[in-house]
């Protein structure tokens, strides 16, 4: 599987990081973007990147969020402060979580757990439809499921109906932090 470096995410996605500028702001979102907490505690490396890419049936297909591999039952964080809007349970996302928090929506798919009755189960974690969740807090596991090869966290952030690059967002954070010091 091709790995891709933050910087190749970055590059490829220069257009939708200006988007993203306009759409929250470009001085307002400096000291915003630092409440922003990295979604996966044990990182192993980006294995798909936003955007156009090949897809297992060999047709060039979009990919509306970023791939982080990461070892299987790994944590995974919240990365901003929000309120659970769905409990995902499908063949594609597999089990995952959809976050509202103001006008964005977070993604997360390909949990380990279990899904009954509308709440996600993983160990500690017990999450349904209107929870509320701290940014960093604990939201669920690593896991394969859904269209998956292999153990990796599917991040997606979506902003007025529309899906940003997450590694845009990843270096805004990165700046809101090094000029915050
Ligand atoms: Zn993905």
């Amino acid at each position: 599987m091709a790995r891709f470096t933050p910087w190749d995410c970055f590059k490829a996605a220069s257009a939708t990081l200006v988007a993203a500028w306009l759409l929250t702001g470009p001085t307002l979102a400096d000291a915003r973007w630092r409440q922003g907490v990295f979604p996966v505690a044990v990182f192993s490396g980006y294995t798909s990147h936003f955007g156009q890419r090949i897809g297992p049936s060999g047709s060039v297909e979009p990919h509306h969020g970023l791939d982080i591999a990461a070892p299987l039952g790994s944590p995974i964080r919240n990365w901003w402060g929000g309120v659970v809007k769905e409990v995902i349970d499908d063949g594609r996302c597999g089990l995952g979580l959809l976050i509202q928090s103001g006008p964005y929506e977070h993604l997360y798919c390909h949990l380990s757990g279990s899904v009954q009755n509308g709440t996600y189960h993983s160990g500690p974690v017990a999450l349904r439809s209107g929870s509320r969740v701290n940014g960093g807090a604990l939201i669920g596991h690593v896991g394969m499921s859904g269209r998956s090869t292999g153990p990796h966290l599917h991040w997606g952030v979506r902003y007025g109906g529309r899906w940003l690059n997450p590694a845009a967002i990843l270096q805004a954070m990165a700046a809101a932090r090094g000029q915050g010091r």
